[in-house]
């Protein structure tokens, strides 16, 4: 490394005060945003071994004016921090429910699961139930097509209230799957006790599966642990057909990835739902 030349604190301090204000602004046109609703969903298709659509993912798009595309990796960890995620979120759930309520009156598109991403912050809100409720009513979607995405984080609360919360949800007929399974804190004890659906392989060892002993490991062991506990397995990451055949090989059943799609807009999904597997 570079040894620290007289003048470096002072430039780290204005990179660091650029950094602040640069997210102070991002927070400020991020609650604009809100307010002009510039944000707008994408969904990426999930398909079954034959290339069937069984689902989509609702993943949250933001094209600022002043900054253009702003990744949601950047700004939802921001509007975690900051309070903003529990309307935006709501927004979201609305949005994909309103989506989900069209299909299930068309031909044909009456099958088709909506996967939401749920933040942990949301999730623990005191009336997250009523919200779900609220939004299903509202919408007319049907519940049992709703698939919340959590992830590890969300459970760090008393097991017990978040076993209670989703138990009540269920009671709605929502369906749950945990999100980059494998990647947080959570033990198996906890895994036992919560009323899932699915687990989703993380993509973190979806991507070097075929390289990779140990990723390739995980990944046979989450398969085999899902199936074991009766729930689904989705692998997401997938972006080779090499990486879904050997994931299909393994036994997984559920795909998501570049490979077979990326996060589409709407008109696009239409287009790519209306074309014929590709199996
Ligand atoms: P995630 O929930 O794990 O979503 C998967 C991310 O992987 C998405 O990035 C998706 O576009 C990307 N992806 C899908 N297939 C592939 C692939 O084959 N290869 C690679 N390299 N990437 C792939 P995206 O849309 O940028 O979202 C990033 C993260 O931001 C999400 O990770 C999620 O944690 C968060 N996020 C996105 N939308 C929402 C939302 O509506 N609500 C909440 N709470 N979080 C969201
Ligand atoms: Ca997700
Ligand atoms: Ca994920
Ligand atoms: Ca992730």
């Amino acid at each position: 490394a570079k040894s620290a030349g007289p003048g470096s604190i002072l430039f780290y301090e204005a990179q660091m005060q650029a950094q602040v204000a640069s997210r102070a602004r991002l927070q400020h046109s991020l609650r604009e945003a809100l307010q002009q609703q510039s944000f707008r969903l994408h969904y990426q298709p999930q398909v079954d071994s034959a290339g069937q659509v069984v689902g989509v993912e609702a993943l949250v798009r933001w094209f600022s004016q002043e900054q253009g595309f702003i990744s949601p990796a950047e700004f939802i960890p921001l509007a975690e921090k900051t309070g903003l995620i529990l309307p935006l979120g709501r927004w979201i759930l609305h949005t994909a429910c309103t989506q989900l309520a069209t299909w299930a009156t068309q031909p044909g598109r009456g099958h088709i699961a909506m996967a939401v991403n749920v933040s942990a912050g949301q999730f623990q809100q005191d009336d997250f139930v009523q919200q779900v409720q609220e939004v299903l009513q509202e919408t007319g979607a049907p519940a049992p097509l709703l698939k919340l995405e959590l992830t590890e984080s969300a459970m760090v609360e008393q097991i017990d209230a978040v076993v209670q919360r989703m138990q009540a949800l269920r009671s709605l007929g929502v369906r749950f799957s945990i999100d980059d399974f494998g990647t947080g804190f959570s033990s198996l004890a906890y895994l036992k006790r919560l009323p899932l659906d699915q687990l989703k392989i993380d993509q973190g060892f979806v991507r070097d599966c075929l390289e990779d002993r140990n990723d390739a490991s995980i990944a046979q062991t989450v398969i085999a642990l899902g199936h074991g506990l009766g729930l689904e397995v989705i692998a997401e990451g997938v972006e080779t057909p090499g990486h879904q055949a050997a994931l299909q090989g393994w036994g997984c059943r559920f795909f998501q990835g570049y490979g077979i799609s990326r996060p589409l807009p709407i008109e696009a999904l239409e287009v790519f739902l209306s074309q014929p597997a590709a199996a």
